[in-house]
């Protein structure tokens, strides 16, 4: 059967670049408000195992509000972005302290990075992003991320570290994202609820998937089943699997080896190349492109989006941008790099080729998406529950 210890223990010994995300609340005591210095040992153990199995191995941490916002003396409760932003301030220090210290005992160096969302949006900062962590990598250090959230206000941030952690696994071409949660995977329904099973493997993320994460609303923000499912999107998207597991326990990565009970998404087996990857991942495309059942049609074969094929053109974009195309049902089948500007393109949608120059005034592209710049999205099998 898939889905048992074996699969799980053989998935995971196959991984060559492990990306591995820790919650606050794994990490910072939430009674006393410190780090679990011996959770965090065991942690670094299973880190120390991957690297001498040749591994390369990257940490997406969380834990600077939490440790913060203790050490500021803010009330308990949901924080005002500034608050939180101050918080981030003061607990950074002490959480790339608690991780230099930590790895410095098995002799390992950690290297902090903080980024914010246009750091990996920004075709420019992402290539400069992922040269800074190949060379760590290369030195043998251990990049520990997190959202620099300080400077991050609500429309550059991530806001969670589970797309953050998606994100860089897309960036560094990881093959396996591990995202240490309070929960060991995905449940068909409420954990605890009679009936409620674990589901060991999913191959797409369909609305029954989606259904299974909860309500959007509640489940928004930092930590919930909404945001690991906006993760497994991007990762998958890259072609790296990802599992969310148990964090609780000590030695959370040694269990997953030993095959562990836990939900894997898996990525399908042909990868995009890394352009394409970064396209995939964006994670707010500017604008969409409302196309027709022929256009969406022509693109599953693999054809350039032409502007015939666009019944509506939504949102502010510029050339170059990064667009989700939709069908006129709102499901979005593509995402891909516009050639004109939101105002061009709206005034060519519908149009033939032909029509074209005379409606924007200049001779531009014949695609309003070409298919070199155009990622089809989609998924390859169905969930699978046990
Ligand atoms: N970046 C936040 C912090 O370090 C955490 C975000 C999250 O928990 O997803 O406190």
């Amino acid at each position: 059967m898939r889905g048992d210890a074996a699969t799980t223990t053989a998935r995971f010994a196959a991984a060559r670049r492990v990306v591995v995300k820790i919650g606050s609340a794994l990490l910072v005591d939430g009674k006393t408000g410190a780090i679990k210095g011996s959770w965090l040992a065991t942690l670094i153990d299973d880190l120390v195992e991957l690297k001498a199995r040749g591994a390369d191995v990257i940490v997406v941490s969380s834990g600077a509000i939490a440790l913060g916002r203790r050490a500021l003396g803010m009330p308990k409760g949901r924080l005002r972005l500034e608050q939180s932003q101050a918080a981030a301030a003061v607990g950074q220090i002490a959480l790339a302290h608690a991780w230099s210290e930590a790895l410095r005992t098995r002799e390992l160096v950690a290297a902090q990075v903080l980024v914010t969302r246009t750091d990996t949006e920004d075709r420019h900062r992402y290539l400069n992003a992922r040269a800074t962590l190949s060379t760590l990598l290369g030195q043998g250090a251990v990049p520990v991320i997190n959202e620099n959230d300080t400077v991050a206000t609500s429309e550059i941030r991530f806001g969670d570290n589970d797309r953050l952690a998606a994100r860089v696994a897309s960036m560094m071409s990881a093959d396996c994202l591990v995202l240490l949660s309070d929960i060991n995977g995905l449940y068909t329904a409420p954990p605890g609820r009679k009936g409620a099973e674990l589901v060991c493997e999913v191959c797409e993320i369909t609305p029954a998937i989606e259904a299974m994460a909860g309500n959007p609303v509640s489940g928004v923000g930092s930590g919930g089943m909404v945001t690991k499912l906006e993760a497994a999107k991007i990762a998958v998207g890259a072609g790296c699997h990802m599992v969310i597991a148990s964090g609780h326990e000590l030695h959370p990565l040694r269990r997953i080896a030993q095959g562990a009970r836990c939900t894997w998404f898996l990525a399908p087996a042909s990868a995009l190349d890394s352009r394409q990857r970064w396209i995939a991942g964006t994670l707010q495309p500017t604008g969409r492109l409302v196309v027709d059942e022929g256009a969406a049609d022509a693109l599953g074969r693999g054809k350039s989006l032409l502007p015939a094929g666009v019944r509506r053109v939504e949102g502010t974009f510029a050339r170059g941008d990064t667009v989700s195309i939709v069908t006129g049902r709102g499901r979005e089948i593509a995402r891909g790099l516009v050639t004109y500007d939101a105002a061009d393109a709206a005034r060519i949608a519908g149009l033939r080729s032909a029509d074209l120059e005379q409606a924007v005034g200049f001779r531009g592209r014949d695609e309003l998406v070409h298919r070199d710049d155009m990622v089809l999205l989609g998924g390859n099998g169905h969930g699978r529950q046990g």
